[in-house]
């Protein structure tokens, strides 16, 4: 493979290839809590890399970053990765598909607390077909477009070859990738030791090192069984000076009991869902109504999740990480008796999507002596058309013309303008991002440099930037990750001059 031929280690500061049984035992994957874990900085421990661009963090962002400073002329760039290996969020994304890219993008495919004209800069930087040629011509990897969703995937519909393509491109391009190396902060040095020009890594169980810029790509919280549990926030807080917009489990499935009292697991429908903002709320709730672009909706065996869900589920989830007491972002659901209490925004879906007249008539047509149970199961899956008449009250056996208006009017609510019950979610654990995070206002957007610590380039999840579902998020890996690393490039090869 080509991570395990490619491994490097630095060991007491002189580089070896280490064999890769060895490599396996080093520092893999190991827990480690950060939050609490002040650094240690000793300028005396100092290893001798003479890395000139450090990235610290080798996911999609870091690789990109990583490959941008190597072809922009950097001539020493080494990826701190603390797992085994390389791009793990790769291999794991779209159903081991990889959505690579969205087909087209807008600044309102984002969400972020930052102001929205610094993502549009940082995003105006490059394109999706600019994205899509580098993909293509520099990667090496062959996509197409799944045009049901608007989706880019490769052809091989693999993961794996997405990774190992990019990993293989900054090899090519001289990148140096470490494996096991768990960078734990962060501190500014000079030549002499002094405080000044370079930066000192703060390595777990090895060595300190010196370098001479950083790119910071150590992804968000979520998934962090693959390497992230947040290190890269505590650095940006605690060694350099950023305030961060509170991190939050975004794009996370939501807890809550289904309609009717029914379990309806596995079921899946196709609705329009809306999020409606809290009336005199806290600030992420006052917003505009969102609406998701996406149609599928997925009950589960503990709540409610797809596309749709999904896309919206931040509206609800901030609100929930920024209320007193309710949630550090673990998975949550009715048991805590805060949550209850917490006004958080309601999701509303109207099930099939169809309008309320619509559905008034498909009820009223002829003959009265139709079940309206069999005229729900002709818009819906029937386990949920049968939930949903119990939901209104309204008999199996109740034929359409006994139907009480009283009674057509709650199911006609039901049907079109249902409160999806959440009482919760799932926590980092199944988040496929993390919301919140270092705030674009405190980066340069041309560079991507923090404007806290200059010398510090972020890129990738890390930042206060998550994408809808749909290939968005790579995307921002992509852009980030290439500012990131092209300027980190420029910055070096002014230093050296
Ligand atoms: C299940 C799932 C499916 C997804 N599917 C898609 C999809 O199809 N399309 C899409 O656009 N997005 C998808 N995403 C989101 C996408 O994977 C992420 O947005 C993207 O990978 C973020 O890239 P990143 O490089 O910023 O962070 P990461 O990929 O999380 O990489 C961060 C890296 O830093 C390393 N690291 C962390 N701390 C340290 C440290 N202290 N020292 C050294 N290294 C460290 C980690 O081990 C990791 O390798 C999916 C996410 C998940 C979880």
């Amino acid at each position: 493979m080509v991570a395990e031929r490619a491994a490097t280690m630095f060991f007491f500061g002189a580089r070896m290839r280490i064999p890769s049984q060895v490599r396996r035992t080093f520092g893999v994957d190991r827990k480690v809590s950060t939050a609490s874990r002040k650094p240690k900085v000793s300028v005396r421990a100092q290893g001798t890399s003479d890395a000139s661009v450090a990235v610290l963090g080798g996911g999609a962002a870091g690789l990109t970053a990583a490959y941008f400073a190597a072809v922009s002329g950097a001539k020493r760039v080494i990826v701190y990765e603390r797992t085994s290996e390389a791009g793990k969020k790769i291999l794991m994304s779209g159903g081991a598909r990889c959505n690579v890219l969205p087909v087209s993008a807008r600044v309102e495919d984002f969400v972020t607390e930052s102001t929205p004209r610094k993502l549009k800069n940082i995003m105006a930087s490059w394109n999706v077909e600019r994205c899509r040629e580098w993909l293509e011509n520099d990667i090496g990897l062959e996509l197409g477009i799944e045009h049901v969703t608007n989706k880019y995937f490769p052809l091989s519909n693999s993961s794996r070859e997405v990774r190992d393509k990019l990993l293989e491109a900054c090899l090519r391009e001289g990148v140096d990738i470490r494996y096991g190396a768990s960078v734990e902060g962060l501190r500014r040095v000079s030549d002499d030791g002094a405080d000044g020009e370079a930066w000192s890594l703060l390595m777990r169980d090895c060595p300190d090192e010196r370098v001479s810029v950083v790119i910071l790509a150590m992804g968000g919280m979520s998934f962090p069984a693959v390497g992230t549990d947040g290190t890269g926030y505590v650095i940006a807080r605690r060694d350099l000076e950023h305030n961060l917009a509170e991190p939050y489990p975004a794009l996370v499935p939501l807890t809550g009991k289904h309609p009717g009292g029914e379990q309806l697991p596995g079921v899946s429908v196709n609705v329009s869902l809306e999020c409606e903002p809290i009336q005199g709320g806290i600030k992420a709730g006052k917003k505009k109504k969102a609406k998701a672009n996406r149609e599928g909706f997925l009950f589960t065996h503990r709540g409610f999740s797809g596309p749709a869900v999904l896309d919206l589920s931040h509206n609800v989830v901030r609100s929930l990480v920024r209320t007193k007491g309710c949630n550090k972002g673990e998975d949550v659901e009715q048991s805590d008796a805060d949550m209850m209490e917490v006004v958080v925004p309601s999701l509303v879906v109207s099930w099939s999507g169809e309008s309320r007249d619509e559905w008034q008539e498909r009820l009223a047509a002829p003959p009265g002596k139709a079940l309206v149970a069999t005229r729900l199961r002709e818009g819906l899956p029937q386990r949920l058309a049968d939930a949903l008449l119990a939901e209104a009250g309204v008999d199996n056996d109740c034929k359409v013309a006994d139907l009480r208006r009283v009674d057509r009017l709650k199911l006609l609510d039901v049907l079109t303008k249902y409160r999806i019950p959440v009482d919760g979610h799932q926590g980092y654990r199944k988040a496929e991002v993390t919301g919140g995070g270092v705030p674009l206002d405190e980066i340069n957007f041309q560079t991507m440099e923090s404007l806290k610590s200059p010398g510090v380039y972020f890129c990738g999840e890390v930042c206060d930037v998550f994408g809808r579902i749909g290939g968005f998020n790579f995307l921002w890996a992509w852009t980030s990750g290439r500012l990131a690393g092209m300027s980190a490039a420029k910055l070096v090869s002014e230093k050296n001059q």
